[in-house]
């Protein structure tokens, strides 16, 4: 272990944005513990790439819409490793149809996960982060949370929620040197995006400059980039990772 090695709690770490944002904090020598929701195999699997590249990881499964579950995800992470210092929110789930034709489960759901669950999951580390005086808090909402999208109302007032909660805790932490920041990403591709029709992945591709979807890695990178000693001054901003599209 490298002497500035960090523990870290990456959300919903199985599969897609969440593991590769895992395996690059590894890679770096930060100790990291896996979340997932479901899937365990999945979530055994990224502890085992983080191992092979050196680095230390548990996995432990919460769902983090639930308040106690959360909880128990954070003192996880106090038991195996001892402290939190980066704390990643990036479970998210999507139940996307147009207004008329959403059920409220499905509003409500998507709120619970995407806003509830950051909020559990900020309000668990806080008194840890607060008391030692350093963390890095940092919340993956989405370009549709600045611009909106038709056929997302709950998607994106989960994303726009949070992106409002990221600049008021960046206040209300910021004295105890605690940094929360956002990343706002455009299209990754992943299980997320892999079952979207062809004919709206075409109309995203057309609105990217940079002529290409992005990939888990492009927003590991910027999660790696806040994480660390170079954005030690950034906080309560949102980091657009999107090609271009939007900024
Ligand atoms: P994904 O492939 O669908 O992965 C979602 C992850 O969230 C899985 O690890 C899943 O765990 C976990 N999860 C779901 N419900 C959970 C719960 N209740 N508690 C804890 N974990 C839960 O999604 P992704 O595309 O990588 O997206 C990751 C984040 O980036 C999300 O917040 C998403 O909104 C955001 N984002 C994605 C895109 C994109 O284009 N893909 C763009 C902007 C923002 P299990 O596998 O165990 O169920």
């Amino acid at each position: 272990m490298n002497a500035d090695s960090k523990v870290a709690i990456v959300t919903g770490a199985s599969r897609g944005i969440g593991k590769a944002i895992a395996l690059a904090l590894g890679k770096q020598g930060h100790r990291v513990v896996v979340n997932y929701h479901s899937n365990v195999e999945e979530a055994e699997a990224v502890v085992r790439a983080v191992k092979e590249t050196g680095g230390e990881a548990v996995a432990h499964q919460a769902d983090v819409s639930d308040y106690a579950e959360a909880e128990g995800l954070v003192e996880k992470a106090k038991e195996t490793f001892g402290r939190i210092d980066i704390l990643v929110n990036n479970s998210g789930i999507a139940r996307d149809q147009l207004m008329l034709r959403m059920k409220e489960e499905d509003f409500d759901k998507v709120i619970a996960v995407n806003l509830k669950g950051a909020w559990n999951m900020c309000k668990h580390v806080a008194r840890p982060m607060l008391k030692q005086k350093s963390g890095r808090i940092i919340n993956i909402a989405s370009v549709v949370g600045l611009i909106g999208n038709a056929g997302q109302t709950n998607y994106v007032a989960s994303k726009a929620g949070l992106i409002g909660m990221t600049k008021s805790l960046a206040q209300e932490f910021g004295k105890k040197n605690v940094t929360v920041n956002a990343l706002a990403p455009g299209f990754i591709r992943t299980k997320m995006t892999d079952s979207l029709p062809e004919e709206i992945k075409d109309d995203y591709l057309a609105k990217i400059p940079l002529g290409r979807f992005g990939e888990p890695e492009d927003v590991a990178a910027a999660v790696l980039f806040l994480a660390g000693d170079a954005a030690a001054y950034i906080s309560g901003q949102i980091l657009g990772v999107n090609g271009g599209m939007y900024g």
